[in-house]
């Protein structure tokens, strides 16, 4: 009809309407309620652009973002016995496994990672919540152990990061045994004399809280991260007490003694990195710096230190008399 019509009009819809155009272009943010464009968030590994909020990243974006280039391996993790009890409530346990599967393309709900961070090899364990909410069964429990053994293997540190809401209660008494087995497993990195970090994100509830979780030579912990082992709902109605602001998050834990440090999910990197190098360097520290002159003679001929030492005993013993 007319140049607005058959030109532009045509021009402006080619713009607006693209093929590739994902459904949910923007997020909110469940803390601010402000909406955050897609890729802004996916730049800002999650952590909302107006009020800071740290939302559940996933394993596989973690592990990208923790090692040098985001080059790593993956480690292969042992089989186990899928459903030994033939698990049932609404669903099958067994289609449950199979759901996760296909959403996640992970085997269960830990990965387990090798590969360098700020040039030193370092082993990563991380948990993937979408994964039956990062629960703990058998194949956690020996993907963990996997985990310290190849640090030891490799002579590296291990870090692992929780985003957990416990024991697997699908497979009963087998995944409560995974608590103790955890315990071992760090155990054997201790007793190499090395380096077990621990960054605690949200969530990190029940039966990992209490095994290896809090067991972390040193214990991050990501900003409103709840770290807890019952959840507040429910000892806020045995104990018929009103729970203090904050309760069970990870500046709370902090500020309690059960956390070292909260940390903004962007530095986490370099603060693992400069903590692998105290740990891991055994000259770090060592580099004490000489008293005054000590390894030079005086003219009594004596080093300095024994002359001095002398001259403190002619001093104190006066007063001892
Ligand atoms: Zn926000």
């Amino acid at each position: 009809m007319s140049w607005l019509t058959n030109y532009v009009r045509p021009k402006i819809r080619a713009l607006v309407q693209r093929d590739d155009v994902p459904d949910n272009l923007w997020q909110q943010c469940p803390a601010c309620e402000q909406m955050i464009f897609h890729r802004e968030l996916e730049a800002a590994l999650n952590v909302c652009t107006h009020c800071g909020h740290h939302m559940r990243l996933p394993a596989l974006k973690r592990l990208e973002v923790l090692f040098d280039d985001g080059n790593y391996d993956r480690i292969e993790l042992p089989k186990v016995t899928a459903d030994p009890l033939r698990f049932r409530d609404r669903k099958r346990y067994g289609d449950r496994l199979k759901e996760s599967r296909a959403a996640t393309g992970n085997d269960d709900a830990l990965i387990v990672a090798f590969g360098k961070m700020g040039g030193r090899g370092t082993v990563v364990a991380a948990f993937d919540f979408r994964f039956m909410g990062g629960s703990m069964g058998m194949a956690v429990g020996r993907g963990l152990i996997a985990a310290a053994r190849h640090a030891v293997l490799k002579n590296a540190p291990l870090i692992a990061i929780p985003a957990s809401g416990g024991a697997r209660m699908q497979e009963g008494i087998l995944s409560l045994m995974q608590m103790p087995r955890t315990v071992l497993a760090v155990d054997e990195v201790r007793e190499a004399g090395l380096p077990f970090i621990v960054v605690l994100t949200d969530p990190t509830t029940g039966g990992v809280t209490a095994s290896f979780a809090m067991l972390g030579d040193i214990a991050l912990a990501e900003p409103g991260a709840v770290i807890g082992f019952a959840g507040a709902r429910v000892i806020q109605e045995t104990i018929r007490e009103k729970l203090p602001q904050g309760f069970q998050r990870a500046e709370y834990l902090r500020d309690h003694g059960m956390v070292d440090r909260v940390v903004h999910r962007h530095q986490i990197r370099d603060e693992l990195i400069r903590l692998n190098d105290l740990l891991m360097n055994p000259r770090a520290g060592k580099n004490v710096v000489p008293l005054g002159e000590s390894g030079k003679r005086r003219k009594s001929g004596k080093p300095a230190v024994a002359e001095a030492d002398e001259q403190d005993r002619n001093e104190e013993r006066p007063a001892a008399e």
